[in-house]
């Protein structure tokens, strides 16, 4: 995954990358540099360890001096994290200077192949490779633009990179393919990074670059080329949402404020997709001949985006009768899924960059299915490679466990539901008119689930079992499914070993492992299985479980005669509960990790944009 930055201007570079890096620190974390041109040569500084380990070096970066230099954060994919493996990597003589995210595949043949030329290595990586393989090339052609070029027609797998050379001390070569980078224009500045907050304090101005694209820029000069070697133009984006968007704004961390984020986040994206009480959308178009054709409905993703998609077929099946396959992206491509002109394969990602979603797609392209891209970056890879888009309106999701994502995906599944139910008959129009009006009241139920009072009581509960090590969440129906997303939550946040159950099938094997005091998470808030559920609450309690449950306020009596310990959640429409039920499992997850010490924003061994495969 890992962050780039570059920059060439009048000013001192190093304090920009870093600066620049620090709102990268999301996409990888687990060791930095920086190399600068200064004085003839190339002055590199990295360290193993979190960016401010860097900052420390370098005094915030005005120890490094020089006004052309290129950043990294890594998030290591080959080699482990150390200060050998951190880029920036420079090459055998010294002259070249690489960043890189992404993955070279083909690196330990081209290894061979540059050590029989005489290229020395000092990591474990793969871009190394790129660095000597720059530099084989830059002794052949003498211009380090023809060297890229060259460098770039050999490579195989992912890369965006930033590439200098000591003898070229006043331009920097960009290069992408299958990982983001983004051009940001200044005035007597210029910059390159992995995403758009990186440089937002410098340029509003930005060029989203395609696969194949090439950059070369100088402070007051920019080329751009695209795949063919063709010099191309790009029209500035105007990027029009605040910096504040991506900092804390007086939260202690990121994932607090994005949960309280929830219902703007919610709101925004029911106005892009939403016109005069009729779910649109947006831009595309479904229409009846065609989805009267359509016989299966995949929905691929990962991670949180998959358990989405796990609510996606409940939601879905009920409201358009039409099958529905949830997906783990990484394992779709390799399954020679069944597809056709009569499937339609809905796409869920944030960053709208993650690798293996964005190969389950080109997959899916290829195999004639339609595409439909749910995604949160606008101009992001998967936006330009599917058939259709719909964007969530979330904003900037820094902390890495999603929140505010998440519950703008689940409401497109909602409104997806609605449109293809109500084109194909299987919506009726009371309950449609019924759910549009919930929908909008569910901006204002997901701030009442989160009111100082209630979050407390989440964080008494987290500091009541922040100790367990073994936790079971069980549930019935969207229920089950929003325990996966629960279940995630406590993984990666707080390191805790948990596992999520249909509650049903708990006792078809599961069941053994339930001992004396073992924590049981008891989703129940589906009033036809309400019954059901706390029959299995039973089996449990009587194996000795300690039980938290979760239901809706007007189970809150019911439920208190056999739990130990109870949250709630207000009531909405049965379609949209799963959008407040999650909330509460979200606060437990943070409260427990900060109980447990962990970092929540950052937690270990993770990164937020998965771009690599
Ligand atoms: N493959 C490179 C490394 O391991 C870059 C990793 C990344 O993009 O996260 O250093």
């Amino acid at each position: 995954m890992c962050g780039i930055v570059g920059y060439v201007g009048e000013r001192q570079a190093a304090p920009i990358l870093l600066d620049g890096l620090a709102k990268l620190e999301y996409r990888g974390y687990d060791s930095a540099g920086v190399c600068v041109f200064f004085n003839k040569q190339l002055h590199v500084a990295k360290t193993k360890g979190r960016l401010a380990a860097l900052g420390e070096m370098t005094a915030q970066g005005s120890g490094v001096p020089g006004c052309l230099g290129i950043g990294h954060t890594r998030w290591a994919t080959h080699g482990a994290p150390s200060k050998e493996n951190s880029h920036p990597h420079v090459s055998t003589n010294g002259k070249i200077s690489v960043v890189h995210n992404g993955i070279i595949e083909n690196y330990l043949f081209l290894k061979e192949f540059l050590r029989s030329a005489g290229k020395t290595f000092a990591s474990e990586t793969d871009t190394e490779t790129v660095a000597n393989l720059v530099e084989y090339h830059y002794e052949r052609e003498g211009a380090l633009f023809t060297a890229v070029k060259k460098a770039v027609a050999m490579l195989e797998g992912s890369y965006a990179l930033g590439i200098v050379c000591v003898d070229d001390p006043e331009r920097i070569v960009a290069v992408k393919k299958d990982s983001p980078l983004i051009f940001g224009f200044g005035k007597g500045e210029n910059f390159i990074a992995s995403d758009v907050p990186a440089i937002l304090k410098h340029t509003r101005e930005v060029a989203y670059l395609n696969d194949g694209d090439l950059v070369v820029f100088s402070k007051d000069s920019v080329e751009f080329y695209n795949t063919l070697g063709e010099r191309t133009e790009k029209v500035p984006e105007h990027i029009d949402w605040e910096i504040t968007a991506a900092e804390k704004g007086g939260y202690p961390h990121f994932m607090m404020k994005e949960i309280h984020e929830q219902p703007k986040a919610i709101r925004d994206t029911l106005k892009n997709l939403t016109q005069d009480g009729r779910v649109t959308l947006g831009n595309i178009e479904l229409t009846r001949d065609y989805l009267s054709g359509v016989r299966r409905i995949y929905i691929v993703a990962c991670g949180s985006a998959y358990y989405v998609g796990c609510l996606g077929k409940y939601i879905l099946e009920k409201s358009c009768r039409i099958p529905v396959e949830p997906v783990l992206a990484s394992e779709f491509r390799y399954s020679q899924p069944v597809l056709g002109e009569d499937t339609l394969v809905i796409i869920i990602s944030q960053s709208g960059e993650t690798a293996d979603t964005l190969a389950a797609l080109r997959e899916a392209n290829s195999m004639g299915a339609r595409t439909l891209a749910i995604v949160n970056v606008v101009g992001s890879a998967i936006a330009k490679a599917a058939s259709d888009v719909i964007y969530t309106c979330a904003g900037p999701e820094i902390a890495v466990a999603t929140t505010k994502a998440y519950s703008t995906q689940l409401l497109v599944m909602y409104l997806l539901a609605m449109y293809i139910g109500d084109i194909m008959g299987t919506f009726k129009k009371r309950e449609y008119d019924e759910v549009f009006q919930a929908l909008q009241a569910l901006p204002a139920l997901i701030s009442e689930t989160i009111t100082q009072e209630r979050l407390a009581e989440m964080q008494a509960c987290a500091a009541r079992y922040c100790k367990h090590h073994d936790v079971f969440f069980i549930g019935r129906n969207v229920d089950s499914a929003t325990c996966m997303e629960g279940s995630l939550k406590l993984k990666e946040l707080a390191y805790v070993h948990s596992e999520a159950y249909a509650a049903g099938e708990l006792k078809h094997g599961p069941i053994s492992l339930i001992e004396e005091n073992t924590l049981v998470i008891a989703v129940a808030t589906t009033a036809e299985l309400f019954d059901k559920t706390m029959s299995n609450v039973k089996e449990v309690k009587a194996r000795g479980a300690n039980v938290l449950g979760l239901t809706t306020e007007n189970y809150r009596e019911e439920i208190a005669k056999t739990v130990d310990s109870l949250l709630t959640v207000p009531k909405t429409h049965p379609l949209l509960q799963p959008s407040l039920n999650v909330i509460p499992l979200q606060v437990f997850s943070y409260y427990v990790a900060l109980a447990r010490g962990c970092d929540v924003d950052k937690p270990r061994n993770l990164a937020k944009s998965v771009t690599v495969e």
